[in-house]
């Protein structure tokens, strides 16, 4: 609990006991501190630990950034959602509607016509708007597991260099990342995106089925045209890293299906949503401590898996003639420890899944709209409205003007 110990100011610490409030910004992150990390301060004064889980401006994210489905929006529940966010909920009436899910289809494929005109102007990129936007846009770090997603394409690539004609939805995974200069681990696995991006752009007949993107310079005018053009929204932090996320909630508010892990907010988007309208996949929060505990072997998923196996000697052989046998080193024999974030632990439930979700759009476009529908409808609870007032309310103990 030092504030100051071996010549180093403890800055989780002096926040602390410099606050009358610790807010850890989502249920599940603010009942993880309260265990672990900051575990003798709650002992000491429990008080002082609340939950406020974060929101969103969703004037911005959702008026200011998709007028065409605010308009959908105001034809089926009026305008008052602007103000009123909760009133959101009152959109789910539509569920069964056939010509508010056709029109929200349609919406989607105007969004990601103007992304892909978007992104071809901004850095001169090809993408099909017909193909399914998978959507990765955050910073780029380890424990949000970019590398993870990036597996999974690896391992579609694989079957399809295997056989070019095998029935597949098509797909562009899009990543939007920056990460800090010195982060070598980042730029790293930004190098094996657009190496990989540029291997696959090669064999057009495997291209016209699997497109990898990298948006250069991501900054919140690109996420305000890619947010509303998103498809799959990638959720996929190692449980027990993410505090909360915002964009996960701004990808919902457009209408996006998450496939994502129990970490952060995600939990509470699964509850507000219901979990049949979010693909929840991996190990849980607890699950990871217990396996830290027990001692993590990353060699063992190795061992039993023959198409990470593939996946691994793919990456050593590399792409566009660069081998990354460092990122295979990483996931196996790095130290202090293999696989941090445990892509390994989890890479054979995110790839079932994802398959899911593949065959659910390919197949029912209808139920998955249906998704989409219900997941805006419960959208409401993530504005920053609804934040600031608990803040207003519990932690500053304001009155608002009448
Ligand atoms: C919302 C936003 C973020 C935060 O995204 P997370 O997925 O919650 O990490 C980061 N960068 C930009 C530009 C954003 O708009």
């Amino acid at each position: 609990m030092a504030i100051i110990s071996y010549n180093t100011i403890r800055m989780a610490n002096l926040s602390v006991v410099g606050s009358h409030n610790v807010n850890g910004v989502s249920k599940l992150h603010s009942d993880i501190i309260k265990k672990s990390i900051f575990k003798d301060f709650y002992d000491y004064t429990p008080e002082k630990f609340t939950n406020v889980t974060n929101g969103i401006a969703h004037r911005r994210w959702l008026n200011q950034s998709n007028p065409e489905l605010c308009e959908l929006l105001d034809d089926c529940i009026g305008a008052g959602y602007a103000k009123d966010a909760a009133k959101l909920a009152e959109f789910k009436k539509f569920e069964n509607d056939e010509t508010v899910l056709k029109r929200l289809d349609e919406i989607k494929r105007i969004k990601k016509q103007q992304f892909a005109e978007y992104a071809f102007k901004k850095q001169g990129v090809k993408i099909d708007p017909e193909t399914l936007f998978d959507v990765q846009a955050k910073r780029l770090h380890e424990y949000k597991r970019q590398l993870l997603n990036v597996l999974h394409i690896i391992t579609d690539y694989i079957a399809l260099k295997e056989n070019p004609d095998l029935p597949m939805q098509p797909k562009t995974y899009i990543f939007a990342a920056k990460a800090a200069a010195g982060y070598y681990m980042a730029k790293k696995i930004i190098k094996l995106i657009c190496f990989l991006a540029e291997d696959i752009r090669k064999d057009p007949k495997i291209n016209a089925k699997l497109n990898v993107v990298y948006m250069e310079d991501y900054n919140v005018t690109m996420s305000e045209m890619l947010m509303p053009a998103s498809e799959l929204s990638e959720q996929i932090s190692l449980a027990g890293k993410e505090a909360s996320g915002t964009g996960n909630m701004k990808f919902m508010i457009n209408g996006a299906l998450t496939v994502g892990t129990l970490d952060g907010a995600n939990v509470e988007m699964a509850e507000l949503a219901g979990e049949e309208n979010i693909f929840i996949f991996g190990l849980k929060a607890d699950e990871v401590s217990q396996i830290w505990r027990n001692g993590y072997s990353s060699s063992a998923y190795y061992n039993k898996d023959s198409m990470l196996r593939k996946v691994l000697e793919t990456l050593i052989v590399g792409f566009n003639g660069e081998s990354f046998a460092d990122i295979a080193n990483y996931l196996l024999t790095g130290s202090p420890v293999a696989d941090p974030y445990m892509c390994m632990a989890d890479y054979d439930s995110y790839v079932l899944t994802q398959n899911r979700i593949s065959d659910l759009y390919a197949n029912d476009k209808l139920v998955w709209n249906q998704k989409s529908l219900r997941n805006i409808a419960a959208a409401g609870y993530f504005a920053a409205d609804r934040a600031i007032k608990e803040y207003a309310d519990n932690i500053w103990h304001l009155k608002s003007l009448k």
